[in-house]
């Protein structure tokens, strides 16, 4: 099942949030900033021990004081115009986060929409990604939450939701 709402990851109490985070994997702005707050400094000291993870990769981590088991930090591309590999990037970011997860026994999931703050990804080529893997997995999963910080954004997945299930009805 797919739900798209509107809110904060971090409240969230879910087996995993996804962390649209950098590469250093030590917290910064945005999301990974809220959840780094939320979680507590042992996020920060956990995730040291990772020594970083590359853009398009997942890493996973316990969720400490958050309400979700646990974090999977994904980094997501910078948007440099599109012909970068930025959408092979970011659907890489969706489908080794789901991959990790199905490793770990995660059965309910939540992403926020990685990419589209700082790192400038435009929104509906960023949803039409992050929906098609939601989609893929859909099966695999109990719960997939598509949490969307603002109003705008949960119209534009639900849009692109149903347009692609349209486009397949087998799904
Ligand atoms: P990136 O660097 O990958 O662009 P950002 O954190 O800047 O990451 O933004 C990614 C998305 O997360 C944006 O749509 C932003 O509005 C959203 N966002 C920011 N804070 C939260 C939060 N607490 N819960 C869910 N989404 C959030």
């Amino acid at each position: 099942m797919i739900e798209i709402i509107q809110g904060d990851i971090t409240t969230l109490a879910v087996d995993a949030i996804v962390n649209a985070a950098n590469s250093s994997l030590l917290g910064g702005g945005g999301v990974d900033g809220a959840i780094h707050r939320a979680a507590g400094p042992l996020l920060v000291r956990y995730c040291r021990t990772l020594e970083g993870c590359r853009t398009g990769e997942a890493r996973i981590s316990p969720g400490f004081e958050l309400p979700a088991r646990r974090v999977i930090h994904t980094v997501g591309p910078v948007w440099r115009g599109g012909n970068r590999y930025e959408a092979a990037l970011l659907k890489a970011c969706y489908e080794n986060s789901f991959e990790l997860a199905l490793q770990n026994d995660v059965r309910s999931i939540a992403f926020p929409a990685i990419s589209t703050g700082v790192y400038g990804y435009p929104g509906e080529p960023a949803a039409i990604i992050a929906v098609s893997a939601m989609l893929v997995y859909e099966e695999r999963f109990e719960q997939i939450i598509a949490c969307c910080f603002s109003a705008g954004d949960a119209a534009l997945y639900r849009r692109v939701l149903a347009e692609l299930r349209e486009q397949s009805p087998v799904q």
